[in-house]
């Protein structure tokens, strides 16, 4: 696969390298140490008890009474890791009905603010929502990886950064979203009513069922979402990445019909986003997504990368920049190739009927010319993903 070198880097001069390895080694993550000098990482026990509070029927599916009981159990627990309250020094943003007086719900936001007098005023967004989709006929939806996955692995990021040895030079902010499952309400009122100019946010980073995988058999594969409009990324999202028992795949937002999570209203602004997710599965939006159903090995490691981004984010010395025009790189081809075969090749477990296996044979035929030659056109990418849309919203 190509990478991002050139045969240009051979030519470059000593100095322009040693400014190369600088800001290389600028942009690499510190060992990120505890106080007592263990390594600190996200750990599957607590990504696990999380999960399992946030998914039991005490928390009612997380809408009504229980989606306040979720929010509550949020400021208690950046109260603990000692952040503070991130609107006016409230936790809580109260997202107003349409009658004086009254509220829909409520986001749950805490920031830690950055070392570096010269970064601190430039702002990461790590952000999870918290709700779901209640109960109903008397049965708990429990949504456990949707989305109790990415609140857990937003606490233990939240978590491993506090109790780091050094603070991070830029500062961050750490946000619950309510109403995800709502149009995305609660994250297009964030944008709406941010507590800082969006100007300051330089990246945002979501996460929206992270502990399973696709359909239920495409294994170890996560899907990244957004490098297209900041191909500066891309090392980072790889870097975190390797030397994991997963298989990274960058998409564009477009494979997904755009705004599928609340990266959506800051994709809008031209906000950089980074969205995180192992994609539907069987479980999805049924009672049947509870936490003895996840896959806790896959989602630490997915964890464990998003928290290796986020510091990298945090400390490097350039910032991810807004492309308009989106920048597919050939890798999306090759990671649409490897999920259409897996589909294909599980077409009776996933019920592909014949009108869905003709249009995962010839996106494929395609594909694998694309993927042979190592390039594509527009017109041809088109057709790639209206294939892989076809396929992934009614094989899902
Ligand atoms: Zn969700």
């Amino acid at each position: 696969m190509p990478g991002e070198s050139s045969p240009r880097n051979a030519t470059i001069g000593a100095s322009r390298i040693w400014a190369v390895m600088m800001v290389a080694l600028a942009a690499r993550p510190l060992p990120c140490q505890a106080q007592d000098g263990r390594k600190l990482q996200p750990e599957t026990a607590r990504l696990r008890a999380v999960v399992e509070t946030l998914a039991s029927p005490e928390f009612g599916g997380r809408s009504g009474p229980g989606g306040d009981k979720a929010a509550d159990y949020l400021v208690e627990q950046f109260r603990q890791l000692g952040l503070k309250g991130l609107f006016n020094g409230e936790y809580d943003q109260i997202i107003p009905g349409k009658e004086p007086n009254t509220r829909i719900g409520r986001n749950v936001g805490a920031m830690l603010r950055g070392s570096d007098p010269s970064l601190r005023d430039q702002w990461l967004i790590l952000a999870a929502h918290y709700d779901h989709l209640g109960v109903h006929g008397g049965r708990l939806y429990p949504g456990a990886d949707d989305n109790a996955s990415g609140v857990a692995m937003m606490l233990e990021v939240a978590r491993c950064l506090t109790r780091a040895k050094a603070p991070p030079r830029r500062s961050i902010m750490f946000i619950g979203f309510d109403l995800e499952e709502h149009a995305l309400f609660g994250s297009r009122y964030f944008v709406a009513h941010p507590p800082v100019p969006l100007e300051r946010v330089k990246l945002f980073i979501t996460a929206d069922l992270i502990a399973r995988s696709l359909a239920g058999v495409c294994g170890n594969h996560v899907f990244v979402i957004g490098s297209e409009h900041s191909p500066v990324l891309r090392p980072w999202i790889r870097e975190a990445g390797k030397d994991r028992p997963l298989t990274v795949d960058l998409l564009g937002a477009d494979v997904l019909l755009l705004n599928r999570s609340d990266y959506g209203p800051f994709r809008g602004k031209s906000i950089p986003f980074l969205f995180f997710t192992t994609g539907e599965n069987p479980c999805y939006h049924t009672p049947r997504d509870t936490p003895d159903s996840l896959d806790y090995p896959k989602f630490t490691e997915i964890a464990r990368m998003i928290d290796q981004v986020v510091r990298t984010s945090l400390d490097a010395a350039d910032l991810p920049r807004w492309q308009a025009a989106p920048d597919n790189p050939i890798d999306e081809a090759v990671a649409l190739r490897d999920v259409l075969r897996i589909l294909q090749k599980n077409g009776q477990a996933v019920k592909v009927n014949a009108a869905q296996s003709f249009v995962i044979r010839s996106t494929l035929d395609l594909l694998d010319q694309i993927v042979a030659r190592g390039s594509f056109t527009p017109e041809e990418r088109s057709r790639v993903i209206q294939g892989a849309r076809i396929v992934l919203f009614t094989v899902l």
